[in-house]
């Protein structure tokens, strides 16, 4: 497997009236070809702010102040207008929160997506007619749909369109920004099971953002943890669930509740995220951890591989090498 996307010392801040918000600080996790990856945490820890800075949609007061984002071998950071253009749809296409807002209401589903392929390759306006129905029936809608408008569909009708969309040049990495939110539990189901099947029927890679801890560790290979701005652990799948390494991933483990094992307590997280503006350096976790020392009030751990594959920031944990 070759890696598709790598993140590099990613940092986003947000200049506000209070002061700097360290959005996003020093975010670094990688993405195998056909490997999905659940980017997790609490709502407000800088996950869709690492798929804005990816995709370069940060805009004023915020900015991608540091870091690299290379997606096949090309600096995304560094890359001109017209080759984010030229790479977008193509390379990387984002599923977004809401179809709603991703669909316009005045123009056929159709139509929108023979738009997307026309505007980014050089084909025929039949072959794009063609394309779109398959892509249509790919996601479970009959193709002859196409001339129907966004208000005709479903909620969950709406969000297979826009992964049809999505997918519309050949993408090989997609990012599903919360993409069922707003979608009943059932639809969502659905919802998520399509793009699982979509990514290895089309070798995909995929960053599924989410805060669903159960919906990801059931379907992604590998899981990055976000905490307040900060990447904490990121392991495969399995080694997150039978091995946390980090307190903040042990105690999400320990307040989700686990469906193979009803009668396990589970325990709330005591406490509240820290306000990020102007937030000294220090373990941010801090205030939550049942473990913190005099060291983790006055520096930031860093991020290290402390297992081949399993990366976890925290002073507790010795890297690789002992
Ligand atoms: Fe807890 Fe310190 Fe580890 Fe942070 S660095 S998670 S405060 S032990």
């Amino acid at each position: 497997m070759s890696t598709v996307l790598s993140i590099e010392n990613l940092s986003t801040f947000f200049k506000t009236d209070k002061g700097i918000v360290r959005a996003v600080e020093d975010v670094t996790f990688s993405l195998e070809e056909g490997e999905m990856l659940g980017l997790i945490g609490e709502s407000g820890c800088g996950k869709t702010t690492v798929a804005q800075s990816i995709l370069r949609l940060i805009e004023y007061p915020g900015k991608v102040v540091s870091g690299k984002v290379i997606l096949n071998g090309k600096d995304l950071l560094k890359a001109t207008d017209d080759e984010l253009y030229s790479l977008r749809w193509k390379e990387i296409s984002v599923i977004p929160q809401s179809a709603m807002n991703a669909l316009n209401p005045v123009y056929t589903v159709g139509d929108q997506i023979i738009e997307a392929i026309l505007l980014h390759e050089k084909v025929s306006k039949s072959e794009a007619v063609k394309r779109t129905k398959t892509l249509l029936e790919l996601v479970g809608i009959d193709g002859e749909r196409q001339k129907s408008f966004p208000h005709e569909f479903s909620g969950g009708m709406k969000q297979r369109v826009a992964i049809a969309m999505a997918l519309a040049c050949n993408p090989k990495l997609v990012i599903s920004d919360e993409s069922t939110t707003g979608l009943d539990v059932l639809t969502q189901a659905q919802v998520i099971a399509l793009i699982k099947n979509l990514q290895k029927k089309m070798n995909l890679s995929v960053i599924l953002i989410s805060h669903d801890l159960p919906m990801v560790t059931a379907i992604c290979e590998k899981i990055a943890i976000m905490y307040a701005g900060k990447l904490v652990e990121w392991a495969t799948t399995e080694e997150i669930l039978n091995n946390p390494k980090h307190p903040y991933s042990k105690a999400l483990l320990n307040a989700t509740p686990n469906l193979s094992d009803p009668d396990r307590e589970v325990v709330s997280i005591p406490g509240s995220v820290p306000n990020l503006v102007n937030i000294p350096k220090c373990c941010r976790f801090h205030t939550r951890c049942p473990y913190a020392f005099d060291r983790c009030l006055n520096e930031s751990p860093e991020l290290r591989e402390v297992t081949p594959g399993h990366y976890t920031a925290c002073f507790l944990e010795g890297d690789k090498n002992g």
